[in-house]
């Protein structure tokens, strides 16, 4: 593979190989299905080295969400922490994106998969902010599309599986199309759900609030971050269902995700959010989350996982 951005290794199946060795028969199972469950995990550059930020975490949502589907990862979570931070030092790398990978491999083509455990690999990236380091401060243009998120009892939206981003990939492109930087879905009850790849908060008269894990959402470790970072501030946060209107008449938004990080959006469907500007709160929480890897926020939560320890 010529692309020099790609790093040289790759952790596969135990084992550190070159980047191009990692590869997979066409008659792969994940391939047809979308049966694969993943992760998306950041190591930052921190004072104090490189640093992978809520590894436990992550680790763990990997294997709930194979649990979710019955499909037995032949790794210890231990082993997967471990690989991540083999897989950032062995190529050099001081911050990543990471991405935890475990996918039914080329057995069958039958729906009902073997009973074998998955393959698992771990690929480390140089990944700059998903949607822009300009973003970050000037905020997005977002809108919410004609694709709802998976409705209950379809697919778990608690599982981070290959299959979900088919309804990720619908959102976003539609939103591309129309000249947005990201969209957002409702739920089946068109209450707000989230982004394409993102969570998504909404502020209003200084409360903050989210939908909960019953609205079709990916329950995000970097939501589950800001929802304590925010109340440590002294900030209200709740939990609760809102209708697309609250979008509309929000003083701030944002969306958060490990890639995206945290980033405000500025419209909603042309609707100017609150003075159309990153707003006062989703700046203080910005600096509370980047603090984290800055050394300005003391990480009270043992939430880094330094690689070098
Ligand atoms: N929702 C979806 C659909 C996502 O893909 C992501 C990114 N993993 C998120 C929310 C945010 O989750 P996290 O903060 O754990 O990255």
């Amino acid at each position: 593979m010529s692309n020099t951005n790609f790093p040289e290794l790759i952790w596969y199946n135990g084992k550190i190989i070159p980047w191009q060795e990692a590869t997979v028969h066409i008659v792969c199972h994940a391939i047809h299905y979308g049966s694969s469950v993943f992760e998306g995990v950041r190591c930052y550059d921190t004072p104090k080295g490189p640093a992978i930020f809520r590894l436990q975490e992550h680790t763990r949502r990997l294997f709930d969400s194979a649990k979710i589907y019955r499909f037995e990862i032949p790794f210890t979570a231990e082993e997967i922490n471990q690989g991540c931070k083999d897989i950032v030092k062995d190529n050099n790398l001081k911050s990543a994106y990471l991405r935890p990978f475990a996918f039914m491999g080329a057995h069958n083509l039958g729906l009902n998969p073997p009973k074998v455990p998955l393959e698992t690999s771990i690929i480390a990236l140089n990944w700059g902010s998903y949607l822009g380091e300009e973003s970050l401060e000037q905020g997005v243009d977002a809108a919410i599309t004609s694709w709802n998120r998976l409705a209950p009892n379809t697919m778990p939206t608690g599982a981070k599986a290959g299959g979900n981003y088919l309804s990720s990939i619908l959102i976003t492109t539609e939103a591309k199309r129309h000249g947005y930087v990201e969209g957002i879905g409702l739920d089946s009850n068109g209450c707000i759900s989230e982004g394409a790849g993102e969570n998504i908060f909404v502020i209003r008269d200084g409360v903050i609030n989210t939908p909960p894990l019953t609205s079709g959402i990916l329950p995000g470790i970097t939501r589950s971050t800001i929802m304590t970072l925010a109340k440590e501030m002294g900030y209200t946060v709740n939990e609760q269902a809102m209708p697309r209107e609250a979008l509309y008449l929000a003083d701030e938004v944002f969306m958060c995700g490990t890639a995206a990080e945290v980033v405000p959006v500025r419209s909603v469907d042309q609707i100017k959010v609150g003075d159309g500007t990153r707003g006062p709160i989703t700046e203080a929480i910005q600096k509370a989350y980047f603090g984290l890897f800055n050394g300005t926020t003391e990480d009270k939560w043992g939430w880094l996982s330094y690689i070098n320890d």
